[in-house]
């Protein structure tokens, strides 16, 4: 029989051939490599006989839906370790997820550190028997009495919300239900690591019963495993959170879950960010406009919020009317745009705005900066003719691309999200959008993946992902396209032959969420940040009070500079102030005793460099002054080092 590969190429493999069969018929390395396979775009095991004249695609660990096999059947080899260890605890779900997988366990007593580590064991235990993992189908009846002998109440429930015939697979003498696929056997969950536990509610509902989740990642060669746990062990010493609290930059409290709290050293971060975003807007041609954060339940209404975004949004009442608090700019913007007619000459018409949103995130899901219930988005509208849109979104792109470089960010992957479940607008409106978009990124020969159904409900967008020093990547800039909202707010232009129009509206935004940025910013760089970026530059430390008055003339010379700069007068030991400075990554450290009072000089020590140089303070100004404007990347911050 024939199938038919990615490439479009015919392979003639034996009657009943597997997808194993297949990739070992296209090269055995990929046979080696291979986890999964898609028949005729459906993931299947690889173990499955192929139908006749199907088009397959072979799945390794380097697709995400590769990943996603591997991760979800390591969680089935979890489940069944906690069982033959703990054989009350009762199964329930166990998905992959970003990063690894995880299975939840009904069990009497949490899971202890030490039970964690026997439970690894059993996993790599049960990964040496290279148990062949097989689908069985089984009746309703079979499968509900098979888990009501094991007395599984969970699987029991799951059951239930399954239509048609279920699914069970078998690895050993353990089975779960599952629609699968998986991996071939359990060899392959080799190099596994089981990172934490944590707890978590059935069905992610408070009313229910909470499970202990346990968290955990795999790989398929130990080598993989061990630069991950180092990378992790990187970022733990990253942590934004942390570093926020040693830079004295941001805070959390009780009082207000999920709010951040902004210190001095913060905002002057904060603030600086702002500033040179402003700058970029002005010169790209957009208006700065504010909205207000409370509007009327109507508005939201029209907008299409009510309906598929009431879940994350804040409501109160005034004058007996309900209002939400925006979670998002965009009816702001179009009511600014409705204020006064428009010709088709005005176009593009481009307005930014620094807006402030609240949404609301469950508790669980809440991580420092990350993900929190209020933050600002550098967000902007765009307002353009049908013709426009092509240029237009290439001049966004263009504008994110500069933007992420002035941060030190030079690597980044986009991706084209279509239409979702949830959408609003007619499909032949959709079907032009996303072609619109993928003529740019075709055009612009811009390397990107297609996420089908990940649009946003009013049209679908670019996203650009950063890749940090670590190698993970961060969602941040996103380019949504929209023809429903300017038909929905009734938008209207007049167009040169005289006829009312409606134009297209982008919603873009480039580092996506201030917060959630700056805390990618602080783990990228380890909290060392680029000279201009830093909240405190340099800071000044008189030998002994002596020099004070020296000092204070170097003080005043940075100040008058624009520099953010610090003296350090306290009657503390020298030793003492220089490892304070370097723990709070300052990155320019200036010292001064008897010689640079008599040359007029300073002596100089970048964070993170042992060398220190004298120089005139004329030079040190001008050099520290240029590398502020220059925006310069940190060459002594702690990156790769
Ligand atoms: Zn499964
Ligand atoms: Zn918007």
């Amino acid at each position: 029989m024939d199938v038919y590969l990615p490439d479009g190429s015919v392979k003639a493999l034996a009657d009943r051939a597997t997808g194993f069969d297949a990739a070992q018929a296209i090269s055995p390395r990929l046979a080696k490599d291979a986890l999964a396979i898609k028949v005729n775009g459906v993931l299947t095991d690889l173990i499955a006989v192929l139908p006749a004249n199907a088009h397959i695609e072979i799945l390794t660990f380097d697709s995400a839906e590769g990943k996603s096999v591997f991760w979800h059947t390591s969680s089935h080899v979890l489940a069944q370790a906690v069982q033959e260890l703990f054989p009350s605890a009762k199964i329930t779900i166990g998905p992959s997820i970003d990063n690894g997988f995880y299975y939840d366990f009904d069990v009497d007593h949490p899971f202890t550190p030490q039970d964690l580590e026997a439970i690894e064991k059993r996993c790599k235990d049960i990964a040496a028997k290279h148990s062949p993992i097989v689908r069985c189908m089984s009746s309703r009846e079979e499968a509900e009495s098979y888990f009501t002998k094991k007395s599984e109440p969970y699987k029991l429930e799951l059951l239930n919300d399954i239509e048609g015939e279920p699914s069970m697979y078998q690895q050993g003498v353990w089975q779960d239900l599952c629609r699968g696929p998986h991996l071939p056997n359990t060899s392959y969950v080799r190099a596994v690591k089981l990172l934490s536990v944590a707890g978590a509610y059935w069905r992610g509902s408070e009313k229910n019963k909470m499970l202990q989740r346990i968290y955990g990642i795999a790989f398929p060669k130990q080598a993989m495993l061990d630069e991950y746990l180092h990378m992790l062990e990187e970022a733990q010493k990253r942590d934004h959170r942390k570093l926020g609290k040693e830079l004295d930059l941001f805070s959390f409290h009780t009082e207000g879950t999920g709010f951040p709290f902004w210190h001095g050293n913060g905002m002057v971060l904060y603030n600086v960010i702002m500033d040179y975003c402003r700058a970029q807007h002005r010169a790209a041609g957009y208006q700065e406009i504010k909205t207000p954060m409370i509007l009327n339940e109507e508005l939201w209404r029209r907008s299409g919020h009510w309906d598929k975004y009431r879940e994350n949004m804040y409501f109160t009442t005034i004058d007996e009317m309900v209002h939400a608090v925006k979670p998002m700019n965009c009816p702001g913007g179009l009511l600014i745009y409705k204020n006064v007619p428009h010709s088709y000459r005005e176009f593009p018409i481009k307005y930014c705005e620094f807006g402030l949103v609240h949404r609301h995130e469950k508790t669980g899901v809440l991580q420092g900066l990350f993900r929190v219930r209020q933050f600002t988005q550098d967000d902007a509208h765009i307002f353009c003719l049908p013709e426009q849109i092509e240029q237009q979104i290439t001049d966004v792109i263009d504008f994110i691309i500069s933007v992420y470089r002035t941060f030190g960010f030079a690597e980044y992957k986009m991706e084209l999200s279509t239409r979702p479940n949830l959408f609003i607008g007619e499909p032949a409106m959709w079907d032009k959008a996303e072609t619109a978009l993928k003529n740019v990124l075709d055009a612009k020969k811009c390397d990107y993946k297609i996420n089908p159904g990940d649009g946003a409900f009013y049209g679908p967008k670019i996203d650009f992902h950063i890749k940090d020093c670590l190698g993970r990547s961060w969602q941040c800039g996103t380019i949504q396209l929209d023809f429903q909202m300017p038909e929905r707010f009734e938008l209207e232009y007049v167009d040169s032959d005289g006829e009312k129009k409606r134009p297209v509206m982008i919603h873009r935004a480039l580092l996506g969420s201030m917060e959630r940025f700056i805390g990618i910013l602080l783990e990228h760089f380890g909290g060392a940040l680029p000279l201009w970026l830093s909240p405190i530059q340099a800071r000044i430390i008189p030998i002994s009070e002596k020099f004070t008055a020296y000092a204070k003339t170097i003080f005043n010379a940075c100040a008058t500079a624009s520099l953010r700069v610090e003296l350090d007068e306290r009657p503390e030991k020298m030793g003492y102030k220089i490892r304070e400075a370097e723990v709070q990554k300052i990155p320019c450290m200036v010292i001064v005793g008897e010689k640079e009072a008599s040359s007029g000089t300073v002596s100089v020590r970048f964070h993170g460099k042992r060398d220190q140089g004298t120089l005139t303070v004329e030079d040190f100004l001008a050099q520290l002054t240029a590398s502020v404007e220059h925006k310069s990347p940190a060459k002594n911050s702690s990156v790769g080092e």
